[in-house]
């Protein structure tokens, strides 16, 4: 049944409004009508996992508790018929105001995406938005109001797991992803049937966990926190986003959940942000932990007054701020500015015209899992694929091939493809490489399969099998990587190698002399130089969906021409993190000439990552040339324009990022010696050309000065283009007057 007119196919329709007063005047007669407790309650986030599992029975605490009016939000209930079935409860609470749902739609909702790190690496913004488009709609449909994403964490340590749901290492790139997320979930704005709530977490620094141990304590400078650690924050709040989540960790001495530098100062006050923030999940309570408050209560007071909105699962407000308030430890007038962030967001979403935003069954089953969605999600899938290596031009490989051997323990699962984050349904299609290669090849090729060994336990190994398969083909596919489970939250890792015996089994095979292409397949940044030096070529997929084995099959039979680059420096060894492209020169020599033996850097080991920032591979070729700057001084308030030519000089068509970088060559605090400020990614067919444009400005020539003050200084300043931020083709300098 269509609610209320609303047709079940118009599922982009804007929410009909019942009244036309505004949405600041509802809130402030509604505050006025709610009890101490009421307001608190608004302030508490329960989640549902066993309400959403089991009957809900009215002797549950968490029935009663919404019934009464002391919830605000669930996290974890799913479906249209759990939200549904919980929202009634809270229609028959005093003042029935609805419950926002909350969930962690991270890459995908029904229909997975590649996880952020993968998209990351498409250096996409329309697909990364689109994606971010598609989880909100389906999202939306199935009763949720709110997503806990995007991560916007920068983070420069692969050890830490949680890198496979952020952006990389890049503070530029990252703040441009931000965006493109915030505005892919929330639409064209939460009064919206297919929007949901952005919530930019985790504020702040939480990738910058000492020694990538997940949760662990933060100690930087206030340069590198506003330099390279903000930005994509206050990206994704220019772009609208409706709410913010804090972090787990402390921040030079302060837990972030009870830093009010970071959530009143900087969030509310300089930057102007009217939603609301969350607390990540128990991390008001666990300030206990923390040894920052002596007990829950103490936690309740620092959180609320350092600025954290909303508890999530911390049970903190609810069971101490009535009597904070009502002994005077905490001001009213505190839980009142809570209260009226969170109630803005219910008016906007127009849960207040329908509690229900008009979810029903029908609208669900047709927007879920669609064919256009997961058409979305393969063409994401193969714009993330980054090309490592290509010698002899082994792919794309031809279609005609008679015999293929496909190796590895990640060949035939699609469960690991799915990779951290994501929501879980029974039933769903999710195709494997294995199952990507048969949709792709016709009858006349032979696919032959071995598992090879496991992909962790070093005991359980069949490279006979492996070996013998390999003989008998013409070419062999590798699928080797991560389980899904191997980058995550709390799923950091001292070795990043290929797990297990997997690396063996590549040296095993390769010693067959068959032509051999090795998909890596992981939520971070992997360590195989050994593959990295012999095998011919190698595509580092990622955990790319879904539609994961098509996307692949796609690109390594040439139907698309990958055109990934790396969001994040592969290290050659664990002992370099971290290693990333933007590091600052030393007094000494260059940390490149291993020659000499004053050089900042390991006796045994270059300084430069194994793939650098940028890199990545195509099956054609381009030329950068001609590059012409239209002068070489300009003064504070005018730009320079930057032009220089790409041509696909090779066999295929395809896309290459031209990548512009920047150096302040010499200024009162020291700078990077180079920092990503543009990029364009560009479509060319064999022969064509395009020329490519940028305009430098005040802001891309800014940094903090030793007083901490936004703004550039007049100088010298070096301006680097290339297609990987270790391959720069075209340089040149300009001065910047004053
Ligand atoms: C994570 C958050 C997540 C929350 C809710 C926490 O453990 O750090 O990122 O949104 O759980 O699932």
């Amino acid at each position: 049944i269509c609610l209320l007119g609303i047709s079940c196919g118009l599922h982009a329709q804007q929410i009909p409004r019942n009244t036309t007063v505004g949405i600041d005047e509802k809130v402030a007669q509604l505050l006025a009508k709610m009890t101490l407790e009421e307001k608190v309650g608004q302030l508490n986030q329960y989640t549902g996992d066993r309400l959403a599992t089991g009957p809900v029975t009215a002797n549950t605490t968490k029935y009663q508790d919404i019934k009464a009016g002391k919830v605000g939000s669930m996290l974890n209930v799913r479906g249209v018929k759990d939200t549904r079935m919980v929202q009634e409860i809270a229609m028959q609470s005093r003042l029935k105001i609805p419950l926002l749902f909350g969930l962690d739609v991270i890459h995908g909702y029904r229909v997975t995406f590649p996880v952020p790190l993968a998209e990351a690496a498409s250096w996409d913004l329309k697909a990364i938005e689109t994606s971010a488009r598609v989880a909100a709609t389906e999202a939306a449909a199935s009763g949720q109001h709110w997503t806990f994403a995007p991560m916007v964490d920068v983070s420069r340590d692969p050890r830490w797991g949680r890198v496979m749901e952020g952006a990389g290492e890049d503070t530029y790139l990252g703040s441009l992803i931000a965006k493109a997320r915030v505005k892919g979930f929330q639409g064209n704005g939460l009064g919206n049937l297919d929007a949901v709530m952005a919530c930019v977490k985790h504020f702040a620094a939480y990738g910058a966990a000492i020694g990538g141990r997940d949760y662990n304590s933060v100690d930087m400078s206030e340069r590198m926190l506003w330099e390279t650690y903000l930005p994509p924050f206050k990206a994704a709040l220019d772009a609208g986003a409706a709410t913010f989540m804090n972090s787990f960790n402390d921040l030079n001495g302060i837990p972030a959940t009870g830093n009010s530098y970071l959530q009143r100062d900087i969030l509310k006050d300089k930057w102007g942000f009217k939603g609301f923030v969350v607390s990540d999940w128990g991390s008001i309570r666990e300030m206990v932990a923390h040894g920052f408050a002596k007990d829950n209560t103490q936690a309740a007071e620092l959180a609320i007054k350092a600025g954290s909105d909303m508890d999530m699962e911390g049970h903190a407000y609810i069971a101490n701020l009535v009597k904070l308030v009502n002994d005077k430890k905490v001001d009213l007038a505190l839980i009142d500015d809570a209260v009226k962030r969170i109630l803005r967001k219910k008016f906007e979403l127009g849960l207040f015209d329908d509690p229900y935003r008009f979810c029903n069954e029908e609208r669900e089953l047709k927007v879920l899992n669609s064919a256009e969605n997961r058409a979305k999600a393969r063409d994401v899938a193969k714009r993330s694929i980054v090309l490592l290596k290509n010698d002899k031009q082994l792919l794309p490989l031809s279609k005609k091939l008679k015999t293929i051997a496909v190796i590895g323990p990640l060949a035939k699962s699609n469960k690991d493809m799915m990779g951290f984050w994501s929501v879980k349904w029974d039933n769903d299609h999710l195709v494997s490489l294995y199952e990507g290669l048969q949709n792709k090849l016709g009858k006349n090729t032979q696919l032959l399969y071995a598992e090879g060994c496991d992909l962790a336990d070093t005991a359980k190994c069949n490279f006979a099998e492996a070996v013998a398969i390999a003989r008998k083909a013409d070419v062999v596919i590798m699928a080797v990587g991560e389980a899904y489970d191997m980058s995550g939250e709390a799923k950091s890792k001292a070795n990043i190698h290929l797990p297990g015996a997997q690396e063996n089994l590549i040296k095993v095979v390769q010693k067959t002399g068959k032509p051999m292409v090795v998909l890596t397949m992981s939520g971070r940044p992997l360590i195989f130089n050994w593959t990295a030096d012999h095998v011919d070529a190698i595509l580092h997929t990622w955990w790319l969906g879904s539609e994961a084995g098509n996307a692949m099959a796609d690109v390594l039979f040439g139907d698309y021409n990958p055109g990934g680059k790396l969001p994040m420096s592969f290290p050659r060894s664990e002992g370099q993190i971290p290693v990333y492209y933007n590091y600052k020169s030393t007094g000494r020599p260059s940390p490149t000439d291993m020659a000499s033996t004053y050089r900042s850097g390991y006796l045994d080991m270059q300084n430069s990552p194994r793939y650098a920032f940028g890199y990545g591979l195509s099956y054609t070729t381009f030329a950068l040339t001609d590059l012409k700057l239209d002068s070489h001084k300009f003064k504070q308030n005018d730009s320079l324009t930057v032009t220089c030519n790409l041509k696909n000089t090779g066999r295929f068509a395809g896309e290459e990022v031209v990548q512009l970088y920047l150096q302040d060559v010499f200024a009162s605090v020291t700078r990077p010696v180079k920092e990503l400020k543009g990029f364009e990614k560009v479509y060319l067919k064999p022969g064509e050309s395009k020329t490519v444009k940028f305009v430098i400005g005040k802001e891309m020539l800014s940094f903090y000065d030793q007083q901490m003050k936004w703004g550039t200084e007049a100088g010298e300043f070096k301006l680097m283009i290339g297609n990987a931020s270790d391959h720069i083709v075209l340089e040149d300098r300009f001065e910047l007057e004053n």
